[in-house]
C-alpha cells in the first residue's frame, strides 16, 4: 500500500473490507459541519465499476516489448503509462500499438462483469440525488457497451477521446464545470494511484482508492476540506 499516503497534507481513513465507500460516502452527505458538501462521485471504470479483466502486465509486454517494458517498469515502480509511452512514437508505429491495446481490451469486453456492490452504490446515489460520472482511459466503444449491458449509465462518461486524459485534471475538471459544483464537492473513486487518485488530487477533490488486493479502500481527503 503507498506509504506516502499518509503524509501530513492529507488526512485520511482506513477501513478494513469494505466494497464501496457506502459510509464514507453517507458521512459526506449528511455532515452538517463540512464546509463543502458532496453533490457527485465520479468513477474510473476498468477494475473499479467493473471486474479487473485486462493482462494489463501482458498487454504492456505486447505492446512496448518485454525487454522494453522491464527497463520502463524498473525506473517507474509507480506504474508504466502505456498511452504516454506510445504518444512519443511515430504514426505508423503508434498505430501498431493502439491496435494491440485494442485486442486485449475487446478480450475484456467479453468477459466484462459488473464489480460486486456497484450497482447497489450507484442506487444509493441516485436515492441521495447525487451526479454520477465516468473518466477512463479505455475507449467510448467500451464505456458505451458497460452502459447497455448493466443498464446503468453515468454522464459525463469520458473515455481516452477526451484529451488530455487522465492523470491530467482536465476530465475531472470538465465535469466538475459541467455539473456546474466545485471540485471539492466531488469524490473520485477509482483503482489507479498513479492514474485516479492523480487525477483527483490534481483537480482538488476527494479521492477514494479501490485496492483490490489489499482488500480495503482509503478515502484521502484534501486537507482544506
Ligand atoms: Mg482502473
Amino acid at each position: 500500500m503507498p506509504l506516502f499516503l499518509s503524509k501530513a497534507f492529507f488526512s485520511f481513513f482506513l477501513h478494513p473490507k469494505p466494497q464501496f465507500p457506502m459510509a464514507y460516502l453517507s458521512n459526506l452527505t449528511s455532515a452538517p459541519s463540512q464546509r463543502a458538501r458532496l453533490r457527485g462521485v465520479v468513477f474510473d471504470m476498468d477494475g473499479t465499476l467493473t471486474v479487473p479483466v485486462i493482462d494489463f502486465a501482458a498487454m504492456y509486454g505486447a505492446v512496448l516489448g518485454e525487454d522494453e517494458y522491464r527497463r520502463i517498469k524498473a525506473e517507474r515502480p509507480s506504474g508504466v503509462d502505456i498511452l504516454h509511452e506510445i504518444e512519443k512514437w511515430s504514426p505508423e508505429k503508434q498505430r501498431k500499438a493502439y491496435d494491440t491495446i485494442a485486442d486485449y481490451e475487446r478480450q475484456g469486453l467479453d468477459h466484462l462483469q459488473i464489480m460486486p456492490g456497484a450497482a447497489e452504490l450507484c442506487g444509493y446515489l441516485d436515492s441521495k440525488k447525487l451526479r454520477r460520472g465516468l473518466i477512463t482511459r479505455n475507449v467510448k466503444s467500451a464505456v458505451d457497451l458497460f452502459h447497455k449491458r448493466f443498464g446503468i449509465t453515468f454522464s459525463p462518461a469520458l473515455s481516452r477521446e477526451f484529451r488530455p486524459y487522465k492523470p491530467d485534471p482536465a476530465p475531472l475538471l470538465h465535469i466538475c464545470s459541467a455539473w456546474e459544483v466545485q471540485p471539492n464537492e466531488v469524490i473520485m473513486v477509482g483503482d489507479s494511484l498513479k492514474d485516479d487518485v492523480a487525477c483527483g488530487k490534481r483537480a482538488g477533490v476527494f479521492t477514494c482508492l479501490l485496492d483490490e488486493k489489499e482488500d480495503m479502500t482509503l478515502l484521502i481527503m484534501p486537507k482544506r476540506i
